[in-house]
């Protein structure tokens, strides 16, 4: 059976090295440098598009329980990054062009690698051929062509999404669950503002850095989807008559529709994550949490994601993948790294290792398994393939994914200590598993 590994960033790389330790050969499809992205500035392998940072190494933080987890897995990107660190306090910050030399040295030696420097413009599926689509947020336009006439409306090519909180640090005292015009059960989490309360918002949204939005005709996606601080550009009262729109609500503690009010949504099945409906925007990060702390029941919020608008191709994970991310419909094609709406560095190389795990046992013992929710990089795949509403909105590690069943009732920071330490657990006992698994097939 022949594997093909297409797109040459983290999550591909991930894959080529890690199946080329386990002894199975696969061809690297990489369209750089003859078709660029408008990003990679090189035609290396894993090249860092932004920050040379793969965030906290602390297993306190959950970038770096995913890491952790991922170390544990075997990650290789991850031992190449460990020898290209350079001192960056808690973090694990490389030397970006050291990495990617290291790297792409490695695949050009590697003899179960064979390096094909073209663009796939699109996929080739037979019971004879392993496709693994890693080709990232960038991905070119004529595979993205290809895959939309696959997956319809399944493919995104950008991201407007609203920020996320965890629903723990919502402040109950000032907010009241309720469906506009009493229907509904009551699913929606509204945060009250007064006249004052809404001002002072309003003003510090109008103050707050944007990011530019670049790459797109911003006419027609404004048209579509505004940002918030668009909207309130319009007058000081849009956004009353718009996503913070009272009406139909009627707030128990006054007994009065509120002057204006931020309804926030379920993100997952587990109601552990919570978002303003309507609040996509472009706000700098440091600047979205300063600006939607002014929302009373917000003012502790955590925040697991910030609002973005930028071009990001992903596929709606809930409908096209199974949790091992396999698609459901397009024949022996798996996805990996950021296209499946995992964002992030750790996220794209760790969900890279976990592909081929499962492409090698697939090859090797046809099987396939399933990583448990209560690890970090379960609770994401969890997370994108099955919980989380559709369409999707792309996630990054956060403990607000992780289950809390099973551990007794503690304060925060003792159940995160616990759910750490059976997230690690159970990571070593898969990673046992999958090796048991194909011990004797293994090369
Ligand atoms: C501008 C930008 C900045 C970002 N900054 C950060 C950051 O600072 N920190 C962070 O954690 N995350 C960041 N991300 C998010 C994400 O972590 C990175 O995009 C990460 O590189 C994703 O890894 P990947 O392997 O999925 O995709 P990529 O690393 O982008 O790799 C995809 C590869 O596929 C190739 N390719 C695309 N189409 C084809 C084709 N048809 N045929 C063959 N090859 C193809 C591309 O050339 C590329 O090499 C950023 C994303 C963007 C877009």
């Amino acid at each position: 059976m022949e594997i093909r590994v297409i797109g040459g960033g983290l999550a591909g790389s991930e894959v080529a090295l890690s199946l080329s330790e386990m002894g199975i050969k696969c061809s690297l499809f990489e369209m750089r440098p003859h078709v660029q992205t408008g990003v990679h500035t090189s035609d290396r392998f894993a090249e860092l598009v932004c920050s040379n940072s793969l965030k906290s190494r602390s297993i306190e933080n959950a970038s770096g329980l995913l890491k952790e987890e991922a170390t544990i897995l075997g990650s290789r990107l991850l031992r190449i990054a460990e020898e290209c660190k350079v001192p960056a306090g808690k973090a694990l910050a490389v030397d970006r062009e050291r990495f990617a030399d290291s790297v792409t040295e490695q695949i050009s030696c590697s003899p179960f690698v064979s390096v094909i420097s073209k663009e796939v413009e699109e996929l080739e599926y037979s019971s004879q051929i392993i496709n693994i689509v890693a080709t990232g947020p960038l991905t070119s336009s004529r595979l993205f062509n290809h895959l939309s006439e696959h997956l319809g409306e399944a493919l995104y090519f950008f991201d407007a999404v609203s920020p996320m909180v965890t629903t723990e640090s919502i402040d109950m005292s000032d907010a009241f669950t309720a469906d506009r015009y009493g229907t509904g059960e009551g699913d929606y989490i509204n945060c009250p503002l007064n006249e004052k309360e809404y001002e002072a918002f309003v003003n510090a949204l109008m103050e707050a850095e944007t990011l530019p939005l670049e790459g797109f005709d911003s006419r027609l996606l404004f048209e579509r989807c505004q940002p918030v601080e668009e909207i309130a550009r319009q007058g000081r009262d849009a956004l009353r008559f718009g996503p913070m729109k009272p009406v139909g609500l009627v707030d128990p503690k006054t007994g009065k529709q509120p002057f204006a009010v931020v309804q926030l949504r379920k993100e997952n099945l587990q109601e552990t994550l919570m978002s303003p409906v309507g609040f996509q925007t472009r706000l700098r990060w440091k600047d979205q949490k300063r600006v939607f702390s002014k929302i009373p029941a917000l003012k502790n919020a955590e925040f697991v994601r910030y609002g973005v608008m930028h071009r990001n191709t992903y596929i709606d994970s809930p409908k096209t993948l199974d949790p091992t991310l396999k698609s459901r419909s397009l024949q022996n094609t798996f996805f990996c790294g950021q296209i499946t709406g995992l964002e992030g560095y750790p996220e794209a190389i760790s969900s890279g290792r976990f592909v081929a795990m499962n492409v090698a046992s697939l090859k090797l013992v046809s099987t396939r398994r399933e990583l448990p929710r209560e690890t970090m990089l379960g609770s994401l795949i969890d997370h994108i393939t099955r919980s989380a509403r559709s369409p999707l909105k792309p996630v990054y590690a956060n403990f607000g994914l992780l289950p809390r069943e099973g551990l007794p009732r503690q304060g925060k920071k003792l159940t995160r200590l616990l759910q750490t330490e059976r997230a690690l657990k159970q990571t070593r006992r898969f990673a046992v598993e999958w090796r048991n698994a194909i011990d004797g097939v293994y090369c």
